[in-house]
């Protein structure tokens, strides 16, 4: 049996894809929702026991604590932690509403600072563990429209080359991954977009999730590598 696998963000979309992958890999899974409790359960059930959904959102600390106090009680420990939860505003930054902003950091960036305050202790109590946190080409290049979303994915490389160098020591290993654009609820939601990530790609198509939630399986099989971001795109 594998170690347990917490998954934020896993009711839809790439989370959902990266639940039910570790799932088929063995990993016991805790899977995070904010809102869409059925979809959440309908993952549940096609992961069967023990997986586990657990509401909280993870801009704040007090629920992510309070998340990884319930995996505690329940299995011990955490081998693995998939930053994936994530959200987009979009709008120009000269009409970009204070209260937007801070959202989308809260959810995309101080996410991963809350979910490494509550899960790094249980890692290391296991004797290590990996963290894999979702970023985006658009931390990369920036997109126009996407301020707080391009600056909050940028961050998180950043976050994710400190705290490889932090957590080296106890064996705890941290990479990024950038995913190409997907048809998720999120991809949907800007068309335009969508096409012309489809029109850039040199394969002429979108990313599947599917593909990105193996080669996280993958990633997890690993033991040397770490302080790493992978492109994972069909995009130069
Ligand atoms: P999605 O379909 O919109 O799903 C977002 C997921 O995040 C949902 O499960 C949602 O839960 C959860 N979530 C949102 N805010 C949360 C919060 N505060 N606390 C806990 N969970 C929260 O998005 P997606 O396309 O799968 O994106 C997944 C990740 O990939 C994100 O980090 C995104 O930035 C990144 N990404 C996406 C694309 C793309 O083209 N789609 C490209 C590059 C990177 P509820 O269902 O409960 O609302």
């Amino acid at each position: 049996m594998h170690g347990v696998a917490v998954v934020t963000g896993a009711s839809r979309g790439l989370g959902r894809e990266i639940a039910l992958a570790l799932g088929r890999q063995g990993y016991r899974i805790a899977l995070n929702y904010i809102h869409s409790e059925k979809e959440a359960s309908d993952v549940v059930l096609a992961l069967g026991e023990p997986a586990i959904a657990l509401k909280a959102d993870v801009g704040i600390l007090r629920e992510v604590e309070t998340m990884a106090g319930i995996i505690s009680n329940r299995w011990g420990r955490i081998d693995a932690v998939i930053n994936n939860a994530g959200i987009a505003r979009d709008g120009l930054l000269i009409k970009y509403r204070e209260e937007d902003w801070d959202e989308v950091v809260n959810t995309n960036l101080k996410g991963c600072f809350n979910t490494t305050k509550a899960f790094v202790p249980l890692m290391i109590k296991a004797g290590g563990g990996q963290i894999v946190n979702i970023s985006s080409y658009s931390g990369l290049k920036g997109k126009a429209g996407q301020s707080a979303y391009s600056a909050s994915k940028a961050a998180l490389l950043g976050l994710t080359y400190t705290l490889a160098r932090e957590l080296a020591e106890y064996n705890i290993r941290v990479n990024a991954l950038l995913p190409g654009y997907m048809p998720t609820d999120m991809g949907l939601n800007a068309m335009d977009a969508m096409k012309k990530a489809s029109e850039e790609s040199l394969l002429k198509k979108l990313s599947e999730p599917q593909d990105i939630a193996q080669f996280i399986s993958y990633l997890l099989t690993t033991s040397n590598i770490t302080g790493q971001v992978f492109n994972l795109d069909g995009r130069i």
